[in-house]
């Protein structure tokens, strides 16, 4: 009886999902202030039927849904899906695979293929396995989750079987961490305080490397290295950095979510040289590989100590071997198959049409950042260094004012940045990492930026 439904229902989706995506280069980028939150609703007892429901929501929600898949929308670090991904996303909804576990589906060796060659992408060689994850946050959290192990195994014990308690005092040491690092940490038992942030270069947000030398003191610990910084994408020098565990012992994490797309550029490469000496590497993908939510995956060069952590043992499921399913890989056990939409987006486009996005969002945020130099009102906070320009208003750019630019570059509609706090100072973040971005945009996107900055 529902099958009988079933190619209506999906031909109205797709007609649906069309006119939604025709739309994003030219509706507003946030909605607009009379979209309110609709009235509640009680949960249906007598189903309305799929016509009923897209009806409902196309009223009652999809008006109040931003336009962040859209070219213009350039608030944290957002990006799209390409055309390819998001029908990968739809064939992982429409198989409906569990690639937690080999049994009876090839679809844990399609993960795996992409694995590979994302490693490829990224630099990393073939001593780093990885595995699908819901975004950076939990790509973190699985690498620090390695460190904690990591830092077991060096006082000759076993965290995952005797607990974090087994540790004592942990230090991880960080220049710019990224909050999901804080988070991370939290979750870990680790504990928030267990991160020592380390100064960063005058005027910069990359660690320095000789603070972080005069820090270590030969005990094991964790530096989290930092590849792509939020406010001004700055890198941690991975070489200098290397070095210094030549002589001492700790785990390295580069959290590389977005800045591990410098890779694919010949220009910007050298910015994540050393990533592949990293113990483990965080990526995200639903930014700048341009696939659908929920998608990340993480790299390390310890399966085992991933094994370790994250073994789930079951008569049914059996012990982990040589390869281990992902289910003794990751936080989750079941799961969905991501590693489909990124596949889809790597075989369509490949690596050279990936290459072609980031230098092309690269392009635009120098752009920008050139017109915004010669902005009366506006003043640049750092170089743009790859795809994010931060900058601040000109003439005291308290808090209240920043926020009041930021109000008004959103009420026109044409763009949405995102505030942050670079060095003490309330700014402004402009983050290229959609496809679907062109140069033609930039004349929109600049105009309101000017516009809400002038007379401020
Ligand atoms: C976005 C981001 C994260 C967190 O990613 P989520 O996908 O939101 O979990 C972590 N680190 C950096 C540097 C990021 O840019």
């Amino acid at each position: 009886m529902l099958d009988d439904v079933l190619d209506d229902v999906l031909d109205a989706t797709t007609r649906y999902a069309a006119s939604i995506l025709a739309d994003l280069p030219t509706r507003p980028v946030v909605p607009g202030g009379d979209t309110t939150t609709p009235e509640p609703l009680a949960l249906p007892v007598t189903g309305m039927g799929f016509d009923g429901a897209l009806d409902l929501f196309t009223r009652r929600w999809a008006p109040g849904f931003s336009g962040s898949a859209g070219p213009r929308y350039l608030g944290f670090v957002t990006g799209g899906s390409t055309p390819a991904a998001i029908a990968g996303d739809w064939l992982a909804t429409a198989f409906d695979q569990n690639p937690a576990a080999s049994d009876g589906s090839s679809a844990p060796d399609l993960e795996r293929e992409t694995v590979r060659w994302l490693a490829s992408m990224f630099g990393l060689g073939d001593e780093h396995s990885g595995a699908f994850v819901s975004g950076a946050t939990m790509s973190n959290f699985v690498g620090l989750a390695l460190a904690r192990e990591w830092l077991g195994e060096q006082a000759g014990v076993s965290v995952a079987q005797a607990g974090v308690g087994a540790l004592g005092s942990v230090k991880v040491y960080s220049g710019a961490p990224h909050s999901s690092v804080y988070k991370a940490l939290s979750m870990l038992g680790l504990g928030r305080d267990s991160l020592r942030p380390v100064p960063t270069l005058p005027g910069r947000e990359a660690i320095d490397v000789s603070r972080l030398a005069a820090e270590l003191d030969g005990t094991p610990a964790v530096v989290v290295a930092n590849a792509g910084t939020v406010n001004t994408v700055d890198f941690d020098d991975l070489r200098a950095i290397l070095e210094l565990r030549a002589r001492n012992p700790f785990w390295l994490h580069v959290d590389a979510a977005f800045g591990g797309f410098a890779a694919l550029a010949p220009d910007h490469a050298h910015l994540v040289d050393g990533l592949n000496e990293a113990d483990s590497v965080c990526v995200d993908l639903h930014k700048w590989l341009n696939v659908p939510y929920d998608s990340a995956i993480q790299f390390t060069r310890r399966r085992d100590l991933q094994v370790d952590v994250f073994r789930n043992s079951a008569a049914y499921l059996g012990l982990p071997t040589g390869n281990p399913d992902f289910v003794h890989l990751t936080p989750e056990n079941s799961r969905r198959l991501r590693a489909l939409a990124a596949w889809f987006t790597l075989t369509a486009h490949g690596q050279d049409g990936h290459r072609r996005i980031v230098e092309r969002c690269v392009d635009l945020a120098r752009r920008l950042g050139d017109l915004l130099a010669d902005t009366p009102g506006v003043r640049l906070l750092a170089p743009v260094r790859l795809n994010v320009v931060c900058f601040t208003l000109a003439d005291s750019p308290t808090p209240e004012r920043v926020a009041e630019a930021a109000r008004r570059i959103a009420a026109h509609g044409e763009t949405f940045l995102t505030p942050t706090v670079y060095n003490g100072q309330p700014a402004l973040r402009a983050a290229f990492s959609n496809w679907r971005t062109r140069p033609a945009d930039l004349a929109a996107i600049y105009g309101a930026i000017a516009d809400a900055c002038d007379g401020l």
